[in-house]
């Protein structure tokens, strides 16, 4: 079926499982595609250009501002730049599938108003603050000074839940996967 007009937004604190579910939802539904933000972060691991992130400088980045190609963007941290671009929601209409996001709180918010009626945003909600803590602390990716700012940011979020269309509990990652899976299934066939 084709899903051209349709968003799929995943929205949550660093650290609280958005990245695992998106990834599992992709490997198991050929309809979606994902929505690569651009960033001005350095890789992690083994992410790589034009799959996990389109990495640039931050000049790029200010250049594409200007040149209004963000649906949105944000600081997200402190001197890092996060965005989606217009091109990339274009690119995965035009293959006849619904776009997925991984992206930041306020960020989802902002596509969800701007495509009120086309998206699902949910949010992935964590056991608790300490458990979103452990988690993050546990996926090693992270600078103690970069922890302390994600906390920091986490705590903020996590209020912002009942803005969302769903609130996706992650406290076991197998259900939260299955329940995942069954939302954005729905969603589709709508
Ligand atoms: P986000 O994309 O929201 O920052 P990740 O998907 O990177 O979060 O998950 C953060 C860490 O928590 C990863 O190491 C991941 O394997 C782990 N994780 C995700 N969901 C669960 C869960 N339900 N129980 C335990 N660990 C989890
Ligand atoms: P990370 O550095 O862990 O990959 O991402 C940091 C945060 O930025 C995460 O919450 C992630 O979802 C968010 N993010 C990723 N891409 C975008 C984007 O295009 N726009 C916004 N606003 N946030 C994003």
């Amino acid at each position: 079926m084709n899903q051209t007009g349709k968003l799929i937004i995943f929205s949550a604190p660093s650290g609280a499982g958005k990245t695992t579910i998106v990834q599992h939802l992709l490997a198991k539904i050929p309809d979606l595609e994902f929505s690569i933000s651009a960033t001005t972060r350095k890789p992690r691991g083994d992410e790589k250009n034009g799959k996990d992130y389109y990495f640039i400088s931050k000049k790029e980045f200010l250049h594409r501002i200007a040149r209004k190609q963000f649906v949105e963007f944000e600081e997200v941290y402190t001197g890092t730049f996060y965005g989606t671009l217009r091109t990339e929601i274009e690119r995965i209409w035009q293959n006849g599938h619904a776009v997925i996001f991984d992206i930041d709180v306020e960020g989802g918010l902002h596509l969800k108003r701007k495509y009120d009626g086309q998206a699902l945003a949910i949010f992935v909600q964590p056991p608790s603050l300490e458990v979103l803590i452990e988690r993050l602390t546990g996926r090693g990716t992270d600078s103690t000074e970069k922890l302390q700012e994600r906390f920091i940011k986490a705590e903020k979020e996590l209020n912002y839940a009942p803005e969302f269309d769903i609130i996706l509990k992650n406290y076991d990652l197998q259900t939260a996967c299955e329940e995942a899976e069954e939302l954005v299934l729905n969603f589709l066939k709508s």
